[in-house]
């Protein structure tokens, strides 16, 4: 079987002025099949964001391969990775990155208008429909939580009906029971058969996932399955309703 993603010794350098140079990645093997979840974990500045962008394609190593698909990401057209990273991959990012004055199914609709789709507005309506916003089409970005701004984030990430979905820290500024929502529907993604690649600093949130992978100073530390897995409809079902209640 073909990974989703394979990498072969990915290093990513950045050279700051003329003699400094920051190594954010040193070297990392690994591979990812389809219907994996995979998160990956380390203090800041332990270059997650620096392979995610690379595994996204919206960044090259400096050396190494990356197989996307089985097809080498550096041998393929910008045309071909433009595919990729337009229909075939799925990000969210800690920050929502939503057009502020524009409604929640128009926000969800712009990677299908850039994309010359017909029906954007359908799709776009069911996949707010997927995260639980049906009664929040036309609300704008100020309008919603915190969390229902993710949620739209996901949306948009998913209008397009990619295999691979890319979070970095999606609940990196959200409270508990936002964060919750969020990894339930990243599960439930998973569950459909998504491939999913979730960045995250914090332990119990790297728990949802089936697959731990550790970074330190830009190198694996451990790769190893998850054993206690946390299930977010399991602990949201446990939560109280409303704030302050018991
Ligand atoms: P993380 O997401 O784990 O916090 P990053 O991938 O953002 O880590 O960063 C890894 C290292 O690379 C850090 O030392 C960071 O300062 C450096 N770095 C990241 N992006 C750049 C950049 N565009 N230019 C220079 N250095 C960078
Ligand atoms: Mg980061």
């Amino acid at each position: 079987m073909t990974a989703v993603i394979e990498v072969q010794n990915l290093t990513k350098t950045y050279q700051l002025g003329r003699d400094t140079v920051v190594k954010a990645l040193r070297g990392l093997s690994f591979s990812i099949q389809e219907g994996e979840f995979v998160a990956i974990m380390g203090p800041s500045g332990s270059g997650k964001s620096t392979l995610m962008h690379i595994l996204g394609c919206l960044d090259v190593p400096s050396k190494g391969v990356y197989l996307l698909d089985g097809k080498e990401t550096n041998r393929m057209t910008d045309n071909q990775l433009a595919r990729f990273r337009n229909h075939k991959i799925g990000f969210v990012f800690q920050s929502f990155n939503l057009l502020p004055r524009t409604s929640a199914v128009e926000n969800v609709e712009l990677p299908l208008v850039y994309n010359g789709y017909r029906n954007a507005r359908k799709l776009a309506t069911e996949a707010l429909d997927r995260v639980g916003l049906m009664d929040r089409l036309h609300h704008r970005p100020n309008e919603l939580s915190i969390g229902q701004q993710q949620r739209v984030a996901i949306a948009r990430a998913l209008v397009t009906g990619p295999s691979l979905i890319l979070a970095d820290e999606p609940t990196g500024n959200l409270d508990t029971r936002s964060s919750e929502e969020v990894l339930s529907i990243i599960q439930s993604l998973n569950d459909e058969g998504r491939t999913i690649v979730l960045v995250t600093h914090e332990h119990d949130i790297s728990q949802h996932a089936k697959r731990l992978v550790r970074l330190r100073d830009g190198l694996i530390v451990s790769d190893e399955p998850v054993s206690d897995r946390l299930l977010a409809a399991d602990i949201l079902r446990n939560m109280p309703t409303e704030e302050g209640q018991a």
